[in-house]
């Protein structure tokens, strides 16, 4: 452990004395377990933030979303996206506490946000598969739920469709009593997963986010827009909520509504920010009852 400290800190300071983006890695697996300690130092000193955006209501109806989405602050590189370190935070186990932190500040946040009309504002958090096959899981949501307040029914969890292709027993039970204690599960990045879809029959999913990849071409190509379209009745014939995300255009908005799918994610309706600004955004009812006309 005193190697792998000393190593950081050699680390650190290479960092430090060649300045921003040049990171020199030099034993990848010292560096590995350097940049593990370095995370699990970051959720212990606050260096790791939350974003908010937006899901819009597309059809109308009762109801909008937040997805909170997780920034490490680093003192030296700067704002980092989850790309840059959730893969290895799940490859270490850090995404465990990583993965509390987020639910508990998120919850903590988005307990008071409301919008003009008095919509439902649920909140959306990613959990990962080494989350999910945790025994704890399910108190530690609930102790997060006491603690904060946050209702249970305005709370979803979303999973990658690598998570729920063969969850074992003990998972499926977790994820059953989330769904009883009226928690959603969301299938994300849905469609670039494995084909079996005989999963959405007996898993406990009450939500389908439709990838963005699925999105992006919808407004120029019929033969994309088809795609999307029969991915909208599949989520539809299962009786589940569907999501779109990546949404960058209006005419993208426009064909999502027209397909039927009830709520859509994107920077053509707002980028992830702070939680305040969200906030902000929420109570002037600037993404609240969007209803795309089409
Ligand atoms: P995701 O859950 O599919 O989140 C959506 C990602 O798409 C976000 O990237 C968001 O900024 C981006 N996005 C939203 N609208 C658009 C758009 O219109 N166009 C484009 N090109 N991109 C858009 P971000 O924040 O970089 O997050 C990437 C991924 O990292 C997330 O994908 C999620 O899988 C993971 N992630 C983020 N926060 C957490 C977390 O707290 N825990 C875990 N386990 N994973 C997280
Ligand atoms: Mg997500
Ligand atoms: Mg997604
Ligand atoms: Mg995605």
């Amino acid at each position: 452990t005193a190697q792998v400290i000393a190593h950081a800190d050699a680390a650190m300071y290479a960092v430090k004395r060649a300045g921003r983006g040049h990171y020199r890695v030099y034993t990848p697996e010292l560096d590995t377990r350097a940049r593990d300690a370095e995370l699990r130092d970051a959720v212990e000193n606050g260096e790791l933030v939350l974003h908010f955006q937006p899901v819009v209501n597309l059809v109308g109806g009762d109801g909008i979303a937040v997805e909170a989405l997780v920034r490490w602050n680093h003192p030296v590189r700067g704002l980092q996206m989850p790309g840059a370190f959730i893969e290895l935070a799940e490859e270490t186990g850090a995404i465990i506490p990583i993965g509390e932190w987020v639910l508990r500040e998120a919850c903590r946040q988005a307990v008071g946000w409301s919008t003009p009309t008095g919509e439902k504002v649920w909140l959306s958090v990613n959990v990962s598969a080494r989350q999910v096959t945790q025994a704890g899981l399910v108190d530690t949501i609930r102790e997060v739920l006491a603690e904060t307040g946050f209702p249970a029914d305005r709370l979803v969890l979303e999973l990658t469709e690598s998570v729920i292709l063969q969850p074992d027993e003990q998972t499926v039970a977790r994820l059953s009593t989330l769904r009883e204690m009226g928690i959603g599960i969301s299938v994300d990045d849905f469609g670039t997963g494995y084909a079996a879809l005989s999963y959405l029959r007996t898993l406990p999913v009450s939500i389908l986010k439709i990838d963005r990849s699925f999105v992006d071409g919808i407004d120029t190509d019929p033969d994309t827009y088809a795609v999307a379209e029969a991915l909208v009745r599949l989520a539809r014939a299962y009786r589940l909520h569907v999501v779109a995300e990546g949404i960058e255009t209006a005419e993208q908005a426009r064909c999502m509504a027209e397909m039927g799918c009830t709520f859509g994610q994107g920077y053509h309706f707002a980028r992830p920010m702070p939680g305040p600004a969200l906030a902000d955004l929420l109570a002037s009812g600037g993404v609240g009852s969007q209803m795309v006309a089409h």
